[in-house]
Order: C-alpha cells, then sequence, then structure tokens
C-alpha cells in the first residue's frame, strides 16, 4: 500500500563538542531522508531544565517531508544521533546531538517510545523560536493552535510571569 508523505518538523540541540559541527552533519543526514528540507538559523541559548550547570546550547529546526513511519523516522533521529557520539547517561545530560520529533503531520501518538507531538515543544523557546522561522503556519494537531501563536502566547506567559518582579523591586 502507497504510503503518505507528511509534513515533519524537527527540533536540533547540541551543547557538547563542536556544535555547528554537529549541526551540520545533522543537517546533512536530514536532507537524504526528508525531501524539501527548509533549516532555519542556529541560535544560542541557554540550558533549561539540566540537573547540573551545563554550557550554552545550539539550537535549530528543521522542516521536510517524509513518507517513513513516524517511528521508522524516530530510529533513523537515533541512528544520526548515535553516530555524532551521543551517549545518555543521565536524563538531561550534556548531548552531542539531540533530534527530537516535533510534528508528523496531524498524527497524534502517545506510547512510551514515541508522543506526537512532541510532549514539550509548547513551552519551549528553543523549539518554537527556530520553527516559527521556517514553518509559523503550521498547526498543532492538538490546540489547534499555529507555531506563531503558540510563540506569542510562551513570549506572553514569559512577560506575564517577570512583571511582578520588577514591578515589586
Ligand atoms: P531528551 O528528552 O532529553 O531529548 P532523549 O533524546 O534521550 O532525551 O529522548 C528520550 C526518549 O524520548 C527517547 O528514548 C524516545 O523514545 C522518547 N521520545 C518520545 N517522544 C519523542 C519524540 N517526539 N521525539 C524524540 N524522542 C521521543
Ligand atoms: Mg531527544
Amino acid at each position: 500500500m502507497a504510503r503518505v508523505a507528511r509534513p515533519v518538523a524537527i527540533a536540533l540541540g547540541s551543547n557538547l563538542g563542536d556544535r555547528e559541527a554537529h549541526l551540520r552533519a545533522a543537517v546533512a543526514s536530514l536532507a537524504a531522508i526528508l525531501e524539501g528540507l527548509t533549516v532555519s538559523s542556529f541560535i544560542e541559548t541557554d540550558p533549561v531544565q539540566t540537573p547540573d550547570p551545563q554550557a550554552r546550547y545550539l539550537n535549530a529546526a528543521a522542516t521536510g517531508t517524509s513518507s517513513a513511519s513516524p517511528l521508522d523516522l524516530l530510529h533513523t533521529l537515533q541512528r544520526i544521533e548515535t553516530a555524532r557520539g551521543r551517549t545518555r547517561p543521565y536524563r538531561f545530560a550534556p548531548r552531542t546531538l539531540d533530534l527530537d520529533l516535533i510534528l508528523c503531520g496531524d498524527l497524534v501518538i502517545d506510547t512510551p517510545e514515541l508522543t506526537l507531538p512532541h510532549p514539550r515543544f509548547r513551552e519551549r523557546d528553543f523549539v518554537l523560536g527556530p520553527l516559527a522561522e521556517i514553518a509559523a503556519g503550521w498547526r498543532d494537531p492538538v490546540t489547534g493552535r499555529s507555531i506563531a501563536d503558540l510563540l506569542a502566547a510562551l513570549s506572553s506567559a514569559a512577560a506575564t510571569r517577570v512583571r511582578p518582579d520588577r514591578e515589586g523591586a
């Protein structure tokens, strides 16, 4: 049976070793598995949620289309990570390369191995920022909101959190 080609969004991150080389190598690998690859700029971000002090990240986003199954895509991303020396000593450890599957068409999946859309992407400006550069109009199939909307919601939430401190100072 013919498979459908779906639009796919991937988040890239690195905070260990030659970060730019890891992201560039990932982009080259993604070019071989996605049709119409589009890549955002690379941005530097502070580590979030890490259990220890860590180096800053280089983040980017990529989009394209693929007719592979989402699980095959995840496994391919994991092979690309491994090829760049990715290890997993503990959760949120520094990593040479992290490739997260953010969106896969309008698929909604919740299994231990794969959750789609990615469960934390709506709260991550280091994902939404680069993704908004190249796919602002794509919609989250769960909330129905566009990437641009999700990023705006995140920015206004951050402003609301900061303001009381400033006023109280
Ligand atoms: P991190 O959460 O810090 O990115 P890993 O890259 O090691 O850590 O991923 C942890 C697990 O998350 C993987 O074993 C993978 O099966 C699972 N996972 C679930 N959903 C996704 C997704 N959408 N993209 C990538 N990994 C996912
Ligand atoms: Mg990951």
